[in-house]
């Protein structure tokens, strides 16, 4: 059993059109591939809720404001198409570059407000690459559901909005962010923390919880991050690069959990930038 590969855009809109000519809903996970367990919630939702289901393998230079990362990510196109094998995926679209980037490519969708703050503040240009890439990859599949994690919760809030405001027939579902049993989310670049790094990375999860249960019970945001981010340090990471309470919807930022609140944080250990977020108070 494998997963028939697409590389062409007007091969994947040709086999698109079949399945809506029959009647089929079809549902789009995006990737970047080196797939784990978080990918593959997605792709069991999507399977859960569609008819035919697309997944998308595209590691999208624009959205890489550092180089280096760029050129150190994962690309594991054969293991990847493995591990879909078993889920009923109907496409693996690996699109050549000049698919999404053709000679001349202009255009930049960038979604204002809610890109500003969290990762748009430290990844410049970062959101404005997803946000372009996310809207060729709906366009070009034509899906009518897509499938995104909670794990990059500003990139979810980001492309719920450019679905409205550019009027995309696709409605956007996100899902939980799975985790290793110690609490760790799971990431494409969770492979490169090496034996020290990765003992010390859960402490990232724990403070966050800590802080979370604290700010559940009406406590101030400053104190209680304030305690968290010592926590983080005090378990040997190198930098707590934001830690925030934001409104869940909205992102905007709030003193205290008075309304559905969202923990976000980003920090860094052994040379690897890290990313997590948490309801407040917790999903039950
Ligand atoms: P990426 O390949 O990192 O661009 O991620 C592709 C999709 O998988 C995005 O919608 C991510 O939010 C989602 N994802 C990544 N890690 C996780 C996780 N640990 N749990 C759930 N979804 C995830």
């Amino acid at each position: 059993m494998s997963v028939p590969i697409e590389r062409s855009r007007a091969r994947l809109r040709a086999a698109v059109a079949g399945w809506k000519a029959a009647g089929a809903r079809v549902g789009v996970v995006p990737t970047m591939g080196a797939l784990h367990a978080g990918h593959i919630s997605l792709v069991e939702a999507a399977r859960a809720a569609c008819d035919r289901v697309v997944v998308t393998l595209f590691i999208n230079p624009r959205q890489f404001n550092n180089p280096a990362d760029l050129e150190s990510y994962p690309r594991t196109e054969v293991s990847d198409a493995a591990k879909l094998a078993p889920l009923g995926v109907d496409l693996l679209y690996v699109p050549d570059p000049d698919q999404i980037y053709p000679e001349g490519f202009a255009t930049n969708v960038s979604v204002g407000g809610i890109s500003d703050g969290l990762c748009g503040a430290h990844r410049p240009g970062h959101f404005d690459g997803v946000a372009t890439v996310v809207t060729k990859l709906l366009l070009q599949t034509g899906a009518e559901r897509a499938f995104f994690g909670e794990k990059d919760y500003q990139q979810l809030l980001i492309v719920r909005r450019l679905v409205r405001d550019l009027d995309i027939p696709c409605t956007i579902t996100g899902c939980p962010t799975v985790r290793e049993p110690d609490g760790l989310a799971l990431s494409s670049r969770n492979a490169r923390l090496d034996a020290t790094a990765r003992a010390i990375a859960p402490a990232l999860n724990c403070a966050m919880l800590g802080a979370a249960a604290a700010l559940a019970q009406g406590a101030a945001a400053a104190p209680a991050l304030a305690a968290a981010r010592q926590d983080i340090r005090a378990a040997g990471f190198d930098e707590v690069e934001y830690l925030e309470l934001r409104d869940a919807a909205t992102l905007a930022p709030v003193e205290t959990a008075d309304r559905p609140a969202r923990l976000l944080a980003a920090a860094w250990v052994g040379g690897v930038r890290l990313i997590d977020n948490i309801a407040v108070p917790p999903d039950t």
